[in-house]
């Protein structure tokens, strides 16, 4: 386990007073360890998890080759660009039953979708492509057992047409899932199609988070001249529910060193990570910051962001320590660009963080370079199908109903400047996170 000292030591242009958005993740990879933990779940309880292993599919899917669609299976090679083709129709295959019967040269087997390719046959025909007709040639006088006679048009299909081909979506004995996933409605379909009930995932993240502050009031007080209902616990609490975290809600804790004191030594105890709001600006008249001093092994720095400057992170005892600044939207935000992509690797995930879309800005955004601007917006899509966007007022890092409003952070890079109507910029979309 690396110091603190020793992380900013390798860190290049590390400067706690003036720290780049770029180096907070950078010192952050440096100081999270996934945790080492796993156990087997059901599959309903994997949702959302991280898979801890490599699953090696036990079967090849589809098992068979079989057939696409409703219609007439033949051996392809019969067809030609120029001719039409004439089939005789000698038996039907049903999905979920192999057809076993031998199927000589102008002969076909009526086929449904899913049923297995029989033997020597690796082409189907759709059923609306065919002319049917009763061959007059037959033997039979009687309609009723006259064989069918099908019809194929010249130059309509290929050999290998709308068959399905053994194992074309998993090979037996492959990966099917890796180890760092994250187990999706996708990932558990496929798991099914499998046949596997169980599958070995990371321990789930356990962590703990209070409110600082003297003037913070829970629910349930009665309120009080200059102080405020505290948003960030219930913020932070949707937060890493979203991210499937278990969370220990540590309610708002007072601005005395004994109870701070408590807090911190409990946290530590029972979690993985702890989060913190208010109480790490500077001049900040409390005892929070001492305390995360005394307890741990801890940075304070002015991160070169807007909104959410100040921050404090790194350990104590063995749990990882986020001292979040104080302001709703500096919570949100610090939570969104640091902890949350944290708190994923120490979940066991190995998913790099989702790209940033593209929107042309319907608004001027005023923009000093040298730090990493986070404003509210809500994309949209013009007539044209391009993405266009525009912030949600008031851009105050309290103001919480601009940010519910929003559908995504435009996201106004370190070294950017102003922008204009038209420019394209970055956004972090909130779909399925917030
Ligand atoms: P601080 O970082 O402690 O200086 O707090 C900055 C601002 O955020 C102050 O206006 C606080 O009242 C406000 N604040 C701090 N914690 C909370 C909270 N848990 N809920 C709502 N507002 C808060
Ligand atoms: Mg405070």
């Amino acid at each position: 386990m690396k110091s603190i000292a020793s992380i900013a030591a390798e860190l290049e242009g590390y400067d706690p007073q003036a720290l780049s958005a770029s180096n907070v993740n950078a010192f952050l990879s440096h100081l999270i360890e996934p945790v080492a933990d796993d156990e087997k779940v059901g599959i309903f309880q994997a949702l959302g998890r991280v898979l801890s292993e490599d699953v090696i599919s036990p079967i090849s899917v589809p098992a068979h080759d079989n057939s696409a669609m409703d219609g007439y299976a033949f051996d392809g090679a019969q067809l030609s660009a120029q001719a039409p083709l004439k089939l005789t129709v000698v038996g039907t295959a049903l999905a979920g039953k192999a057809w076993s019967g031998v199927v000589k040269p102008g002969e076909c087997v009526k086929i449904m979708t899913g049923a297995i390719m029989p033997s020597g046959l690796n082409t189907v025909v759709p059923q609306e492509f065919v002319t049917r007709q009763v061959e007059t040639t037959a033997v039979a006088t009687e309609a009723a057992t006259k064989p069918e006679v099908i019809v194929i048009p010249a130059g309509v299909l290929a050999i290998g047409d709308n068959r399905r081909k053994l194992g074309e979506d998993l090979l037996a004995g492959h990966p099917a899932l890796q180890k760092g996933e994250l187990l999706t409605p996708a990932a558990l379909g496929l798991m099914a199609s499998l046949g596997i009930e169980r599958l070995p995932v990371c321990r789930k993240l356990r962590v703990a988070y209070f409110s600082t502050g003297d003037e913070i009031l829970s629910l349930g007080e009665p309120p009080r001249e200059g102080a405020v209902y505290d948003s960030n616990r219930y913020t932070v609490f949707g937060l890493l529910t979203r991210l499937g975290c278990e969370v220990i809600d540590m309610g708002v804790v007072r601005d005395e060193p004994a109870l701070l004191e408590a807090a911190f030594i409990r946290a530590a105890g029972e979690a993985d990570a702890i989060i913190t709001s208010g109480g790490v600006s500077v001049g900040e008249a409390d005892y929070t910051k001492a305390m995360m001093k005394k307890l741990g092994d801890v940075a304070f720095w002015k991160i070169a962001m807007r909104p959410g400057r100040p921050m404090a992170v790194g350990r104590i005892g063995q749990s990882v320590l986020f001292g979040l600044p104080g302001n709703p939207v500096a919570v949100m935000v610090t939570f969104l660009a640091f902890v949350r992509p944290a708190l994923l690797k120490m979940m066991g995930s190995t998913a790099a963080s989702p790209p940033l879309l593209k929107a042309r800005s319907l608004e001027t955004l005023r923009k000093k370079p040298g730090r990493t601007e986070y404003q509210r917006g809500t994309v949209t899509t013009a007539p044209d199908g391009s993405l266009r966007v525009r912030t949600t007022g008031n851009q105050g890092s309290g103001v919480l109903s601009s940010m519910v409003r929003a559908n995504g952070l435009i996201v106004l890079h370190h070294s950017q400047g102003n922008v204009t109507v038209g420019d394209e910029v970055d956004v972090m979309m909130f779909d399925g996170v917030i």
